[in-house]
């Protein structure tokens, strides 16, 4: 991992946010080669999810066709938003502190402790020492506890999907480090959402929060997208953008971040097709990442354990990736895919009856103390008639939610490879190269003239003048050029193009394939269509 760090440093892909003041926690920016990578991986996102879908096709493994479109909203809502969705009540992490390292500390749901930043795993050096924690792990009454051997003398404790509910007791989690539990203070809960304040005064009334995922911004303008396009159900609503997290404990490089960015679907179908459509995504979603390049062995798909799942929810998986910062046989999530049912909409309207049931049974919602909802709803009709049956119905939705930092790690961690490739004498010499998919790599394309004379570097600008207007492309006429190819493996650039004497003969050039190595000439005026097809 810290060579992947280091590249994507040295070659601007990723710095830490406000560097010269020392950093600031959990923020990162994307340099010149990020900014195109991620670009390219929302871009894919979009086109592949939303802009492309062809609502008139079933897409394989689809139960009907449908229809995709999407939104841009606004990262501060209504603060009545976040109340309505759970947010403000339930978006909690649970923190503790060390009163003597003053190390701090949250809860991890999946490893079921307390991890502190950076911090990854119980390590033991013996048998005897793993069987005394298992001993101990199991007298305090821990479930899904697994012993795991990773060679001969290393031996790790890990513990799954035990969430800090299922604990209950703080005794149950001590973490590693901590001398006693007395020297940890009591467990609290933490609102992950950033606060912030609207207008001039900036009272109490006016307080209102950075969204902390774009799905409600769908959900709030659900009437509207129906009521202004011609859609109908089974459709999804697609967006792209940022999201804040006030994460504890912001860790490894920008997987756990504070300001991210997500590429949400919320899909609406009808309650009785809904398991089918959650069965689609998670295989459409799954297969999405492995075209783009992420290998079958370093992907799971980790289904839920019933008592991790939302009351609402008939089932939730979660994408998973085994990225390498992470110890051998352990994954970390890329994208969750939620069946929410029909909470999100039934939360936006305001204790309706259920037009559904014969008895006119209220809507299950969280009840104040005068048994009314705790917080007022929007008021307004979210349901939906079907026009042909006209049956009216609050559809069911299906939930696929990316996100777009993580999934950019984990194509840099995929791509980043160490080979040997011949120099110009045949000699092998060691190269780091990124194999990213072509769609996402930054520059698709790099120029070069073989030398700086006898007109070479004239043709060589015009060639990427002429490529400019279609990709982006990069010219370089510096150094070796053994070193300029290196320079762009690195990068992850597909494909170089070089310009030497026969091109001034025969007015064509060598390309050369970053994976393979191969090199072919063609003509100048065919690189245009040629790269089109190799890219696309
Ligand atoms: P985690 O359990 O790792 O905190 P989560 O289950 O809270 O993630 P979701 O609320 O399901 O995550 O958000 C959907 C997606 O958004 C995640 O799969 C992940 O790709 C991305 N995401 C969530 N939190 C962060 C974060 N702090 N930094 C970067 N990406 C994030």
């Amino acid at each position: 991992m810290d060579k992947i760090v280091s590249l994507c440093k040295r070659r601007g892909f990723l710095f830490q946010s406000s560097e010269i003041y020392g950093g600031v926690q959990g923020f990162w920016d994307y340099g010149p080669l990020g900014v195109e990578l991620k670009r390219n991986l929302k871009d894919a996102w979009w086109q592949d999810m939303i802009s492309s879908h062809n609502e008139l096709l079933v897409p394989a493994n689809a139960p009907t066709e449908f229809e995709m479109v999407g939104l841009d909203c606004t990262i501060i809502m209504h603060p009545q938003v976040w109340k309505c969705s759970g947010h403000y009540d339930l978006f909690h992490d649970h923190m503790v502190d060390c009163k003597e390292s003053k190390k701090r500390y949250r809860f991890d749901q999946i490893r079921g402790r307390w991890c502190s930043r950076g911090e990854q795993r119980i390590f033991v050096t013996t048998m005897a020492e793993a069987e005394q924690e298992e001993d101990e792990v199991r007298r305090r009454g821990m479930k899904y506890f697994k012993l795991r051997a990773k060679n001969a003398d290393e031996l790790t404790i890990e513990k799954e999907s035990l969430t800090f509910d299922q604990i209950q007791e703080r005794e149950l989690v001590l973490a590693p480090d901590a001398k006693s539990l007395d020297t940890l203070t009591e467990p609290r809960e933490f609102n992950l959402m950033f606060k912030t304040t609207l207008g001039a005064l900036g009272g109490e009334a006016d307080v209102t929060f950075l969204r902390p995922e774009t799905a409600q911004g769908i959900f709030v303008n659900f009437k509207n997208v129906v009521d202004t396009s011609r859609v109908k159900i089974p459709f999804g609503i697609g967006q792209v953008g940022k999201s804040f997290r006030n994460e504890i404990t912001p860790r490894n490089f920008t997987f756990r971040s504070r300001e991210f960015e997500q590429m949400e679907i919320e899909f609406f179908c009808h309650p009785d097709q809904s398991k089918q459509w959650y069965q689609y995504w998670r295989d459409r979603r799954l297969k999405w990442y492995t075209e783009l390049g992420l290998s079958d062995e370093a992907l799971i798909m980790r289904e839920h354990h019933v008592e991790e799942l939302a009351h609402y929810s008939v089932g939730t998986a979660d994408i998973e990736y085994a990225f390498p910062f992470l110890p051998e046989g352990e994954y970390g999530e890329l994208e969750g895919i939620a069946h929410r049912g029909d909470f999100d909409l039934r939360s936006h309207m305001e204790g309706k009856l259920d037009p559904n049931s014969p008895e006119g049974e209220p809507m299950q919602v969280e009840l104040n103390e005068h048994g009314k909802p705790k917080y007022k709803g929007s008021g307004k009709d979210l349901s939906y008639r079907d026009p042909i049956t006209n049956e009216r119905f609050i559809p069911h939705v299906i939930e696929p939610s990316a996100g777009a930092d993580r999934a950019a790690l984990a194509f840099l961690c995929e791509a980043y490879t160490e080979d040997k490739v011949p120099d110009d004498k045949g000699e092998l010499q060691e190269r780091t190269v990124m194999k990213l998919h072509p769609r996402l790599a930054p520059v698709k394309a790099a120029i070069f003239p073989l030398v700086k004379k006898d007109g070479m570097p004239e043709i060589a600008k015009d060639i990427y003048s002429e490529l400019k207007k279609h990709m982006n492309v990069f010219y370089d006429d510096k150094g070796a050029v053994g070193k300029r190819y290196r320079r762009q493996d690195e990068a992850g650039t597909p494909y170089c193009i070089t310009v030497d004497t026969d091109t001034l003969n025969d007015k064509t050039v060598t390309i050369r394939d970053r994976d393979s190595l191969e090199q072919v000439r063609i003509k100048i005026d065919d690189l245009v269509s040629e790269l089109g097809d190799r890219l696309s």
